[in-house]
């Protein structure tokens, strides 16, 4: 049951995990992130009821980065429906890593799953709109409406992400475009990188977790619950299987160091904590997750 933690609980979860947040490292292909707050934190839980408990770096405002991949393809889902999403990206869990060349040219050039880079690209490239500025703004207005959050575009992130070329990003657009899965393949990349700076802060991300949960008026729960599992068996990569069998709750990373989890028909929990571990998921974000888990 996700209940309230009591302040001294807290806090001794969070010395622990900052200690061990010193065994992750910061991602160096993208300067803004490179250059973050090493030490930076922040914890938010949000059950049903609207109950809301946060600690840490409240106010600072983080990058997304690919924790809006799930509601891309929540976005996607609700707008053009299930059939329209299974005809441009796959369902399958990959044991490669998000940015992965070698397991889309493995597919054929169909992205195995939309919360790995080919299939948010492809998805992304689905939002109206006639470019990345446009598209991304339809994105953000529709989730700060649906989740009662401020998103907003980080226009320094999104130059930090663009000073340096990402062959594999790139790469990855060749392929699904040769392979005729991407339309207007530059305006795809661009869309992907502006939602990847869509940034808010651990409240934020935590209200778009229990938009997840629980669906709104405009929203079925059964797009919800199709994401949530799609994050359950592909949200973290190749960590995602040995997570969904230890923790078992529906988790999305970005490298960024942020993580949201869904906890089914309860709430949701977000974290912040730049460090990451190989696989690119935040250290203290998936420890804190796991404890909370088995609480
Ligand atoms: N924009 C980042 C990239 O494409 C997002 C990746 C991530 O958060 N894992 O590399």
């Amino acid at each position: 049951m996700l209940r309230k933690l009591s302040n001294h609980e807290l806090s001794d979860l969070i010395i622990q995990a900052n200690h061990n947040a010193k065994t992750g490292k910061l991602p160096d292909y993208i300067p803004w992130l490179k250059n973050a707050d090493f030490n930076s934190f922040a914890l938010s839980i949000l059950t049903l009821d609207g109950t809301l408990q946060t600690v840490g770096d409240s106010n600072r405002i983080f990058p997304l980065m690919s924790v809006i991949k799930p509601l891309v393809l929540l976005y996607i889902l609700v707008h053009f429906g299930e059939n329209f999403v299974r005809q441009r990206v796959g369902l399958e869990s990959s044991a490669l890593p998000f940015n992965s060349l070698a397991q889309l040219q493995a597919d054929g050039g169909f992205p195995r799953n939309p919360m790995i880079n080919s299939g948010a690209i492809a998805l992304a490239s689905l939002l109206p709109g006639s470019d990345g500025v446009s598209r991304c703004q339809t994105l953000c207005r529709w989730l700060n409406q649906q989740a009662n959050c401020q998103l907003s575009l980080s226009e320094p992130v999104l130059r930090s992400v663009c000073s340096l070329p990402n062959p594999r990003n790139q790469a990855i657009v060749g392929e699904l475009t040769t392979r005729g899965y991407l339309e207007a393949p530059e305006i795809a990349l661009d869309t992907y990188n502006h939602v990847c700076c869509l940034s808010g802060t651990i409240v934020d991300l935590v209200r778009l977790g229990l938009l997840l949960v629980k669906g709104s008026e405009e929203l079925s729960l059964k797009h919800c619950q199709m994401v949530s599992q799609v994050m359950k068996t592909c949200g973290l990569y190749e960590a995602s299987k040995e997570f969904a069998h230890k923790v078992g709750l529906p988790t999305k990373s970005g490298v960024s160091g942020a993580v949201l989890s869904l906890v089914p028909e309860q709430g949701a929990i977000a974290c912040y904590s730049p460090p990451l571990d190989p696989e690119g998921n935040s250290v203290a974000g998936l420890w804190l997750v796991e404890q909370l888990a088995n609480k």
